[in-house]
């Protein structure tokens, strides 16, 4: 059957309530207050988390919502996915269903397995399902359902075992369905992982213990670009109709600036990074995070930069992201997300900001650049001066994978090694001014170092990620 996102988050929402589910809006991607273990709301199910440990304190006994999630921290972090692979954003919108206590294992098989079948009118041949291995009851609860035993795969705890964080927190193992898109060419990615039943039956404590949670609970998640995308017969998440809106405003303010007009039907992957990216940067800064180096402002700002960075990759030079505004608007235009109207004005002007000062940015380390490709005592060994490459970084903010990948596509070389001594040594005389150069800090050179000439983005290991994401 095919749906429109907007029609596919009503069709869950209404499948839900009818069966009993209490419909919850969206709550915001900065988890709540008290709850320090998360950077963003990565799931579903974190605003319900502590429903799941106590679900006497439950306002209902099951819920349904369509979630705001990021995955771009802690222990899902998606940011290098995105682009590369069919199904994976940073920003995501995700389907689900919530049990506190009210039911188990075999009502959310029955559940998610109806919705697939009867509503959505999946073909049953394209469906695969995996188990936590040993989960003999969740085995026999697909063989209840009529799966064959060909259509049931026993996976490891890294796959069948969820948990929102890597610390403390309700987890339990899980069965995952996925979609066979029949496509051999893309190896594993040939099954699409779709939805998750989460059987939240643990409890993992402060000191790594697992734990059984007094009540047993279910938490489901499905992930509605993914599910639009099989709906919608797509080979990826990126040409479902969402996207389409943003990549086809892209396109067309790249046409009407004489730049390359791109028309293929798989978006490329820098097209990809910079409507995933857009999408993230205006919900952030809709859920009130501001660009900063420190902390949620932190991965704001590396995420617009990225996105800058790869419409330079475009070619693209001059500001346009706010030009892609009013193609988000028509992807959501169902009402469900107020702030992206109502909020609209501060969205765009902090965004305009963002990406006027890091042109600036960019403007002066090119010109910089510029002096040094033309100085006649260079040619001969066209090095750019380590002295020259770290200023460039260290002093004027520009990133040093940026002065990497221009070298390169002059044809020059830059002598990392001898970059990172200079970094050794101003360490050394005292003056760290790592710390809050919004850069990635101390362990950025050496990242980029492991990850050659073209990093993907870096920087989580900086100290300022460590206190705060899970
Ligand atoms: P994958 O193995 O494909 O990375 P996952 O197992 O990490 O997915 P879950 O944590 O189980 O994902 O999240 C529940 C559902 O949310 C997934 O089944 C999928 O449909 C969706 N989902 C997860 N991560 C993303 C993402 N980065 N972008 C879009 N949808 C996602
Ligand atoms: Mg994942
Ligand atoms: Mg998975
Ligand atoms: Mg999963």
């Amino acid at each position: 059957q095919h749906l429109t996102s907007p029609e596919l988050r009503q069709r869950f929402l209404t499948y839900f309530e009818k069966h009993g589910h209490t419909p919850v809006p969206s709550s915001s991607l900065i988890p709540h207050q008290q709850d320090k273990s998360l950077l963003f709301t990565n799931a579903g199910m974190v605003p319900f988390k502590n429903y799941f440990m106590n679900p006497s304190s439950a306002p209902y006994p099951c819920a349904t919502s369509v979630q705001k999630c990021m995955r771009a921290g802690g222990k899902h972090n998606d940011l290098d996915n995105v682009g590369y692979t069919p199904r994976h954003h940073t920003f995501f919108e995700m389907l689900g269903n919530f049990s506190f206590g009210k039911y188990s294992k075999e009502e959310a098989i029955r559940y998610a397995w109806q919705f697939l079948l009867k509503e959505l009118e999946l073909p049953v041949s394209r469906l695969r399902v995996t188990v936590l291995e040993g989960d003999q009851e969740g085995y026999d609860l697909w063989k209840k359902q009529g799966l064959s035993d060909d259509k049931i795969v026993s996976c490891g705890p890294e796959d069948n075992f969820w948990s929102m964080g890597d610390g403390e927190g309700p987890c339990g193992p899980c069965t995952e369905i996925f979609w066979d898109t029949m496509d051999d060419s893309l190896g594993e990615d040939r099954w699409l992982e779709i939805w998750n039943l989460v059987f939240m039956e643990n409890y993992r404590t402060p000191d790594g213990q697992l734990t059984r949670l007094p009540t047993p609970c279910i938490d489901t998640g499905m992930g509605l670009e993914r599910m639009a995308c099989v709906l919608q017969e797509k080979q990826n998440n990126f040409q479902i109709d969402q996207f389409r809106d943003l990549i086809s405003g892209l396109r067309q303010w790249m046409a009407q600036n004489n730049l390359k007009n791109y028309t293929s039907t798989d978006p490329n992957p820098h097209e990809k990074i910079i409507a995933d990216h857009f999408r993230s940067m205006c919900f952030l800064i809709g859920d009130g995070v501001v660009p900063s180096n420190v902390g949620r402002g932190y991965v704001l700002r590396r995420i617009i930069r990225r996105a800058l960075r790869s419409a330079r990759q475009l070619g693209i030079h001059q500001p346009f992201l706010n030009e892609l505004y009013p193609y988000l608007l028509r992807g959501f235009t169902d009402g469900n997300y107020p702030e992206l109207a109502e909020r609209s004005a501060s969205i765009r002007n902090i965004i305009d900001n963002e990406e006027s000062t890091f042109l600036a940015t960019l403007d002066r380390g090119m010109t910089l650049l510029e002096n040094v490709f033309t100085r006649s005592d260079l040619q001969h060994t066209k090095t750019i001066p380590p002295s020259v490459a770290f200023q460039l970084y260290d002093t004027f903010g520009f990133p040093f994978d940026l002065t990497l990948i221009i070298a390169q596509e002059r044809g020059w070389t830059v002598d990392i090694s001898a970059v990172e001594k200079l970094q050794e040594q101003q360490k050394q005389m005292g003056r760290d001014s790592w710390k809050s150069d919004g850069n990635g800090g101390q362990s950025a050179l050496s990242e980029w170092r492991q990850n050659n000439v073209f990093p993907q983005f870096t920087g989580y290991d900086h100290e300022l990620f460590h206190q705060e994401s899970a």
